[in-house]
């Protein structure tokens, strides 16, 4: 085998290692790869745990197919053709496109950090990074919510003794910002509250936690992977929204989220 010394040649066999599909000498390679390899083992494990979850739950991993089309359709927009990758995606089975997807998701997020982290401070960069892995998560293993609510007064005492903070719940519904619960998630060895909101078909993850500077920063925005990611802090918390909405609606949501706050 020629296994070149990027990763690409192994990332691009997970699936088919993952399935048994690849011949003994390939996937004895692509073992011992994945032995010494930290960066493609955690992918492997990424890649393993959503092809688990969607053969556990696949009737209801219906709705993130759009999130896995806006994933696909990303991938063919930077000019970086993998022959090979289209190739495993047009023939893929549907759970091996969506597994597929969270792997190339990984070395995208290789390809672009690069860029945005001579652009931004690093570790902004990386926070946003982890926001958006978490957000991605969500919807993959179909862990969206621990508490289904709508109201707020069912998910804010949700939290308490959780977390030893206690987030704002805006209702936001009459603004056409339904809240849909609440789940605990950890992102950057930090447990945060993520609050789940919604705009019509797209979900909007609200991560928060104390912030390290009493500073009130403004909404700033950006755009990863075709997903908007909008970073403020306000009343010594730090908030990350992250969705697939456009970015005016987000923006929208972002205000309202402040004066909200800023009104409690
Ligand atoms: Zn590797």
């Amino acid at each position: 085998m020629q296994a070149d010394d990027t990763h690409e040649w192994y990332l691009d066999r997970l699936s088919a290692y993952i399935d048994g599909e690849l011949d003994a000498a390939e996937a004895l390679e692509v073992a011992a790869h994945l032995a010494s390899c930290e960066q493609c083992s955690a992918d492997y494990s990424l890649l393993l745990s959503t092809v688990e979850s969607m053969r556990q739950h696949l009737p209801p991993l219906k709705a993130p197919n759009a999130l896995r089309q806006r994933i696909v359709a990303g991938i063919r927009e930077p000019s970086q053709p993998i022959p090979a990758r289209e190739r495993t995606i047009r023939t893929a089975r549907s759970y091996r496109a969506w597994a597929l997807a969270a792997s190339v998701v990984a070395m995208i997020g290789v390809a672009y950090g690069i860029g945005a982290r001579a652009s931004s401070s690093p570790s902004a960069g990386e926070t946003a990074e982890a926001m958006l892995t978490a957000h991605v998560r969500s919807l993959q293993l179909g862990h969206l919510t621990d508490v289904v609510s709508t109201d707020q007064h069912t998910v804010k005492p949700w939290f308490t003794g959780k977390l030893d903070f206690s987030p704002a719940v805006p209702r936001l519904e009459s603004e056409g910002f339904p809240l849909v619960g609440g789940r605990l998630d950890y992102v950057g060895h930090r447990a945060v509250a993520a609050l789940v909101y919604q705009r019509r078909a797209h979900i909007i993850n609200v991560l928060t936690y104390p912030s390290e500077s009493a500073a009130n920063v403004p909404p700033h925005l950006e755009t990863r992977r075709g997903f908007q990611i909008a970073n403020w802090s306000a009343g010594g918390m730090a908030y990350w929204a992250v969705s697939d909405l456009n970015a005016d609606e987000l923006r929208t949501f972002c205000t309202l989220m402040r004066e909200a706050d800023v009104a409690r």
